[in-house]
C-alpha cells in the first residue's frame, strides 16, 4: 500500500505494533512526547523535522526565521505535555551551494529562540542534501504529571488557546505570491509555543488530556478524543477566528480554523469542577476559550449557535496526503 493512501497516522498505527514500549518508558508512540524514566525522574522527548518544499519554501523566510521556527513546532509538543524544554539536537542538511553564513543563520535563530526557553542546544548532526531539511530533537522535563491524549472524560469542557487559522492563511498567503507582508504571515512563520500555558496546566493539575494544533484543530481533536475514548461536540460559533479570517466568507474561514494546521495553540479538556479555576489561572498568562464539551461515544460532532449540527467539511493535514507544492 501507498504511503499517500495509508496516511500519516496510518504508518503511525502500524509503528505501535512495530515498538512495544520497552523498560522505563511511561508513554510511547502516540502522543505529543514520548515521557521516559532516566535516572530517577521523568524526560520528555520529541523530535520534528521542516523539509524544503513539504513544510516551507527558501524565499519565505530568512535562515534564522527556519531556525526559530523549528524550536518552536518542537517546543510546542514539549507544551503539550506541559514541560519545560532543556536540551536540544538539531540536525540540518542543505545543499552544498548554500552560504556558510546562511547554515550558521539556521544555528543562530535555532540558539537564540532555545535560550530564550531555558533549553540548552548540545549537539546535532550536518549533511548535504538537494533541498533544506531542518530536524530537531528536545528533551524536556514536566512541570507536574505529563499532560497526555488520553484523559479527557464525558462531561469535561474542551478549550483552546489564543486564535486559531491565522497560520493556515499566512501559508496560503506565501504559496500565492513570492513576498507578503509578517503582518499576514506571523502565525505561520512566527508560532509561539504556548509553554507558560502548557506549564500551569500541568503544575495545577486543571487539565485532563492536552494536544498542539499542529495538523488542524479537527485532526488533532481527533487524536485526542481517540486516545481518550470520548467524542466532542464543538460550538462552531464560540472558535476564537484570527482576525486576519475576518474579510473570509464565514465557511472558508472556519474551514482554515478547523482544518488548516501549524496554529501551535493548545488544545485541553478541564473537568467541570476546575473549569473557574483554570479560567482565573490562565488569564494572565494566556487568553483560551472553551469551544466545546466532551460527550460519551465516538466522533467530533459541530453545532451552531442553535445546536444545530454542521458538516465537518475538509479535515486536516496529513503529511503524505498532501504536500506544498514548490
Ligand atoms: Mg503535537
Amino acid at each position: 500500500v501507498k504511503l499517500f493512501k495509508l496516511g500519516e497516522f496510518g504508518f503511525i498505527d502500524r509503528l505501535k505494533r512495530l515498538a512495544p514500549a520497552g523498560r522505563g518508558v511511561e508513554q510511547g508512540i502516540g502522543d505529543d512526547c514520548a515521557v521516559i524514566h532516566f535516572d530517577a525522574r521523568r524526560w520528555l522527548l520529541t523530535t520534528d523535522t521542516l523539509v524544503e518544499g513539504v513544510h516551507f519554501r527558501r524565499a519565505w523566510d530568512s535562515a534564522e526565521g527556519l531556525g526559530r521556527k523549528a524550536f518552536a513546532v518542537n517546543a510546542s509538543d514539549i507544551a503539550a505535555m506541559g514541560g519545560r524544554p532543556r536540551f536540544a539536537l538539531l540536525s540540518v542538511a542543505v545543499p552544498g551551494s548554500v552560504a556558510a553564513s546562511e547554515l550558521e543563520g539556521v544555528h543562530r535563530g535555532f540558539i537564540r529562540a532555545a535560550r530564550a526557553r531555558g533549553c540548552a542546544l548540545v549537539g546535532g548532526n550536518l549533511s548535504s542534501a538537494p533541498q533544506w531539511m531542518i530536524s530537531v530533537t528536545l528533551a524536556g522535563e514536566p512541570a507536574g504529571a505529563p499532560l497526555l491524549r488520553a484523559g479527557a472524560h464525558p462531561g469535561d469542557a474542551l478549550y483552546v488557546s489564543g486564535v486559531v487559522g491565522a497560520a493556515a492563511f499566512g501559508r496560503e498567503i506565501l504559496l500565492r505570491r513570492r513576498r507578503a507582508s509578517l503582518r499576514t504571515t506571523r502565525a505561520f512563520l512566527r508560532p509561539e509555543p504556548r509553554l507558560a500555558l502548557g506549564e500551569l496546566l500541568s503544575r495545577r493539575r486543571l487539565a485532563s488530556a492536552a494536544i498542539d494544533v499542529s495538523d488542524g484543530l479537527l485532526q488533532d481533536l481527533g487524536h485526542l478524543c481517540g486516545a481518550s475514548g470520548v467524542g466532542v461536540v464543538v460550538e462552531v460559533n464560540r472558535l476564537p477566528l484570527a482576525r486576519s479570517l475576518r474579510p473570509l466568507p464565514r465557511k472558508r474561514a472556519l474551514e482554515l480554523a478547523l482544518g488548516g494546521g501549524e496554529d501551535y495553540e493548545l488544545l485541553f479538556t478541564v473537568p467541570a469542577a476546575k473549569e473557574h479555576r483554570t479560567v482565573v489561572a490562565a488569564r494572565p498568562v494566556q487568553s483560551i476559550r472553551r469551544i466545546g464539551r466532551i460527550v460519551e461515544g465516538r466522533g467530533i460532532k459541530l453545532v451552531d449557535a442553535s445546536g444545530q449540527e454542521v458538516s465537518a467539511g475538509r479535515l486536516g493535514f496529513d503529511h503524505f496526503k498532501r504536500k506544498i507544492k514548490k
